[in-house]
């Protein structure tokens, strides 16, 4: 290896950068999770995170809030409403697309699989989700805290991880809140049932008070969406204004691509 001056230093990091990836393949290859050798994300997996956001909550049932009832049909404003009831989705949901095949793989990869740096190419992801939300405004960053147990099994906690590196992007402050979940206990009502419970601790609910922007929820999967409302429960209780929920992929999408009415 040739001597380098002192305006080859960068060079000489990317070099030095090149040859730990390179000894590093030789032990392990690199691999994409969706199992194409030679990158940690190959292009068609790059490509699924560039995707446009899509509103999901109408898919969420545990989303969804009961805003009317009708026996029989009824004329409103010139339109004709069926009998039955109506449910409006509580908060906006925006997901990059659908938990399955390569999306599915690159997120258990990233949050059970030890491969945490996709957390950093996650991140610029979901900056047109936010701003979709939020616009230009300047807003908070909540993860929704993983289990305390699964926190422990995989040694870190991704989401948190995630919102750090949305925040060195600039796309919000991070406000990690100490929030901790606690599963639904028998004997609750049917609503208590569909929110998953989440508690801010005594100094999680201060610092929630004192935030100065309303809140974007920051998630990996979004299923029922009971998480995202016992998050949105818990964050409102302290006085936040939140805006919607980020995550990226949710279990089922609309049949319309996001523009589906409420439904249950
Ligand atoms: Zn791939």
């Amino acid at each position: 290896m040739e001597c380098m001056d002192e305006e080859g230093a960068p060079d000489r990091l990317e070099l030095l950068r090149e040859v730990i990836a390179q000894t590093c393949a030789l032990v392990a290859p690199r691999h994409c999770p969706c199992g194409r050798e030679g990158a940690w994300l190959c292009r068609s997996c790059a490509a699924l995170l560039r995707a446009d956001p899509q509103r999901v909550e109408a898919c969420c049932d545990a989303l969804q809030e009961l805003t009317a009832a009708r026996v029989r049909e009824e004329e409103r404003d010139g339109v004709l409403l069926p009998a039955g009831v109506d449910h409006t989705p509580l908060l906006p949901v925006l997901a990059l697309g659908e938990y399955g095949g390569d999306l599915q793989r690159l997120i258990l990869a990233w949050k059970n699989g030890g491969m945490l740096h996709l957390g950093t190419r996650i991140a610029p992801a979901l900056a047109p989700a936010v701003a979709h939300l939020a616009g230009t405004a300047p807003v908070h960053l909540v993860p929704v805290p993983s289990q305390r147990s699964a926190r422990l099994r995989r040694g870190e906690d991704h989401t948190a991880e995630l919102v750090r590196a949305m925040e060195r992007r600039g796309i919000g402050r991070a406000l990690l809140l100490g929030a901790r979940p606690t599963t639904a206990q028998d004997g609750q009502g049917a609503r208590q049932r569909r929110t998953r419970q989440i508690l801010l601790s005594g100094r999680g609910a201060r610092i929630a008070r004192r935030a100065a922007h309303p809140v974007v929820i920051v998630d990996d999967v979004v299923t029922t969406g009971s998480t995202l409302r016992g998050m949105h429960e818990a964050l409102t209780a302290a006085g936040m204004s939140v805006l919607g929920a980020v995550v990226v992929a949710s279990a089922r999408l609309p049949a319309d691509g996001g523009t589906s009415p409420a439904r249950k």
